[in-house]
């Protein structure tokens, strides 16, 4: 175990989308590669928005990609007695003050700051104040220093430094008492004593701010790495006008989870110019210099071309497993026909999505219930009858039919009736599956069995020759 402490910190107010599960990739590739901790913490605090819904929908995705945590998931709902305690500190200490002033004052100082072309910015007005006025109303704000810079080193953007002045006195508990997110962040990441905080650069104008809590609460600062947004192919910040965004709708469209996690990882990394990383694969070579410092771009495109790749190299029993239920869902019984692997087996090469697969895979359960009349017309002429007979007749011969069989059967035809395999082949394929498309004949046949095969013939010959 290195001393490498990460964490990803989702707020549960919407579904794990790709910015984020690409944040929580990150995170756990690193944790995995330096064999150090991952942890996750749910980020609750805004009660209006978080839902518990929420909160199981980003645990089933990063349980979908794989995503496993060392500790947690703590929940900063529990954690409020542990943030009223350092506000408390902060106002002992005099790094933080109660400030009285209304809403209203304030809005009004802010529109006038705007009128004037300045920033709004509090004034300071109770910074130094040494009243408290009993029972009235009170924020806690943090004494964020006058004077100075506050820099640090990002490892993916480089150096940044703000002028303290530039930072306001930010606001860290509310008049109802709760505690603000970039106080209750700094509190929670040192307390857990994260590390390196990787995060998506929508944070970075927040990491001047959190600096001076660590400093005045003595905590020791993190490093930080602020991960390039993702923009839609108009570069425009991703948003559910690209597509899909959350991470489960891809599984519901069905896309495999490695898929989406090699996909996620070339979001903004990159190993030379390849492109296929299995999990192994990551864990030893990603890093955060390989992080590129421009945005990058999602590409529906390439995440199906991805899903493809994997569906055509993985194993045929799991992909037999991951489909089962799409097919139950279109009312086939699976015990009730050929055996689901062999199926797959003859599928697996051409389907992009399950979904493709699980579509493509129904022929075999279901007898064709309407032929295409195109392909009908066009390869069922009245001469093709003699040619299904005769299949009939050399398929009773057989006990079993495998593909062997298959090819011999076809060589009889080919033999007895001179025609050739392409005049023959699109025929059979017409009757046996309903349409021009089909994976290899041979396969087909073989997989179908022999009384299946019987049937389906019989039946093209009973229903589209009188
Ligand atoms: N909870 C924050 C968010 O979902 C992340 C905070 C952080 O990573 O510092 O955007």
């Amino acid at each position: 175990m290195s001393n490498l402490r990460v964490r990803f910190a989702p707020s549960p107010t919407g579904h794990l989308h790709i910015g984020g599960a690409r944040t929580a990739l990150f995170n756990f590739l690193l944790a995995r590669k330096e064999r150090g901790t991952f942890v996750l913490r749910i980020e609750d605090t805004d009660v209006e928005r978080s839902t518990q819904g929420y909160v199981d929908a980003i645990l089933d995705a990063m349980a979908w990609l794989g995503l496993d945590y060392d500790e947690g998931p703590f929940y900063q709902s529990r954690r409020s007695e542990l943030y009223k305690n350092k506000v408390k500190e902060l106002l002992v200490s005099g790094h933080a003050y109660r400030c009285y002033c209304r809403p209203e004052e304030l809005e009004a100082k802010r529109n006038a700051a705007i009128q004037k072309g300045g920033k709004p910015r509090y004034d300071g007005r109770c910074r130094d104040r040494s009243d408290q006025p009993e029972n009235s109303p009170y924020v806690v704000r943090f004494k964020t220093p006058r004077e100075g810079y506050t820099e640090f080193l990002d490892k993916i953007k480089g150096p940044i430094s703000v002028a303290n002045e530039e930072l306001d006195d930010l606001i860290i508990q509310r008049t109802d008492g709760t505690p603000t997110y970039n106080f209750v962040v700094v509190v929670d990441d040192a307390e857990m004593r994260i590390n390196l905080i990787i995060r998506g650069d929508d944070h970075i104008n927040n990491t001047p701010r959190q600096i001076p809590i660590y400093k005045a609460l003595g905590y020791q600062i993190p490093e930080f790495a602020h991960v390039p947004m993702i923009l839609g192919a108009d570069k425009k910040r991703l948003s559910k006008r690209h597509g899909a965004t959350s991470v489960m709708a891809y599984k519901e469209m069905g896309y495999l989870p490695e898929a989406m996690i090699n996909y996620l990882v070339r979001l903004g990394w990159s190993f030379g110019d390849q492109e296929i990383f299995s999990l192994e694969e990551l864990v030893d070579k990603f890093n955060l210099e390989n992080v590129g410092k421009s945005a990058g771009v999602f590409n529906p495109e390439k995440l199906l071309w991805l899903n493809e790749h994997y569906i055509k190299t993985a194993d045929t029993e799991r992909l037999a497993g991951l489909i089962t239920p799409l097919l139950t869902d279109k009312g086939i019984d699976v015990s009730k026909g050929p055996a689901l692997d062999a199926v797959v087996k003859t599928l697996q090469d051409r389907a992009k999505t399950l979904v493709d697969l699980a579509n493509s895979a129904t022929f075999y359960y279901q007898a064709p219930q309407n032929y295409d009349s195109n392909a009908v017309t066009k390869f069922l002429t009245e001469d093709k009858k003699a040619i299904l007979e005769l299949m009939i007749l050399q398929i009773n011969r057989f006990d079993v039919l495998t593909s062997h069989h298959v090819e011999q059967l076809f060589g009889h035809i080919i033999d007895e009736t001179g025609l050739k395999m392409g005049k023959i082949g699109p025929a059979v394929r017409v009757a046996l599956v309903g349409t021009a498309q089909s994976p290899s004949l041979y396969d087909v046949i073989a997989v179908l069995g022999k009384e299946e095969t019987l049937q389906r013939l019989q039946n093209a010959v009973d229903r589209l020759f009188s």
